[in-house]
């Protein structure tokens, strides 16, 4: 197993299906363009190969499925039929919904469970201004769905001054009312909000304001939350949890034990960090090959993690995988 100084090693894997996308939310997409697939994808069968080798070299024992969008590759049936095959403790998606009825069949098939939805918004104005794209009411459609076929939710929000914080409450209660677990998501410095500064500082939305205006409704306590947790989590009695992603105000990386491989074929070690490592031309190779060749790559990506806080960094995060 590779570990690396602090004890971290990487056990979660999530894979950007592709860099396509039916949304361009203004925080993600800089140039406002949707349904743009990065050039050299990786095809579901190297990706299932990915996988699978990941799991021998790294110890991956969870996946995410994440993207772009997801539901908008063709990729997606043969993915899940793949990758359920290879013995891995939990596979679960990152989705904005939209497609989720369509493909709603398609999941419960191939075995997923667990689905975090994004969604900064219950008014379809603002839902129009932020995501750029898609509607409202199909996501809210695809949710109702989801959760009478039994599936587990956490809803992801990312709170922006000016633009959703009218939200919070209203879409926390939407949650607790369904059994959902909202989780909030600071705002990050990915992409063009690496160098953004005081357009970045505006919008910014951190852990102790949050919590004061939840505060305001709800009573609640911190629990408990797995050591590799990226989430704080609280509860509220008798109704339910939420979460919050603090990636600045209480920064996880001494605990990370991620790992992303774009569409592309790159891993990813650290969001923060520029440096990537191509695992495309190793996926053809026979297993003695491509496995040492992969250790090494892996030592190299594990090399790449923070050691304290999150940095920001200039990679988009519908190519790296949110
Ligand atoms: N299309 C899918 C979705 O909407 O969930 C998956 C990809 S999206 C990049 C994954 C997550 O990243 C979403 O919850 C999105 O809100 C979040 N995200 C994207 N850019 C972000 C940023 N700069 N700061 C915080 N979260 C971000």
């Amino acid at each position: 197993m590779i570990v690396d100084r602090q004890g971290r090693r990487f056990r979660n894997l999530r894979i950007s299906l592709t860099s396509a996308c039916n949304y361009a939310c203004t925080y993600c997409v800089p140039d406002g363009k949707r349904l743009v697939a990065a050039q050299d994808e990786l095809s579901a069968d190297a990706m299932i190969q990915a996988v699978a080798y990941l799991i021998e070299a790294a110890g991956i024992e969870r996946l995410r499925i994440t993207g772009g969008e997801p539901l908008v590759s063709p990729k997606l049936e043969a993915l899940l039929r793949g990758v359920s095959q290879l013995g891995l403790d939990d596979i679960s998606l990152t989705s904005n919904g939209q497609l989720l009825t369509r493909k709603l069949p398609l999941l419960l098939e191939t075995g997923i469970r667990r689905l975090n939805i994004s969604l900064d918004t219950l008014d379809p104005e603002a839902f129009r201004r932020i995501a750029r794209g898609g509607d409202l009411f199909s996501v809210l459609e695809g949710l109702d769905q989801a959760r009478a076929a039994g599936l587990k939710i956490k809803l992801n929000m990312v709170p922006l001054r000016g633009q959703n914080l009218d939200q919070v409450l209203p879409l926390l209660d939407y949650c607790l009312e369904r059994g959902f677990e909202l989780r909030f998501i600071e705002l990050m410095r990915m992409g063009h909000l690496a160098r953004a500064g005081q357009n970045f500082q505006q919008q910014f939305v951190g852990l102790p304001e949050l919590l004061a205006l939840i505060g305001e409704r709800y009573e609640y306590a911190q629990a408990d939350a797995p050591v590799d947790a990226t989430a704080l989590r609280y509860k509220i009695a008798g109704r339910g949890y939420f979460g919050v992603i603090a990636n600045e105000s209480v920064p996880f990386c001494r605990s990370c034990s991620r790992l992303r491989l774009s569409s592309t074929g790159w891993l990813h070690g650290c969001l923060s960090s520029s440096n990537r490592h191509y695992v495309g031309d190793l996926l053809d190779k026979p297993r003695h090959q491509a496995l040492p060749a992969l250790q090494g790559l892996l030592v190299k990506a594990l090399g790449d993690k923070q050691e304290l806080a999150f940095a920001g960094g200039t990679t988009i995060m519908k190519i790296i995988g949110g």
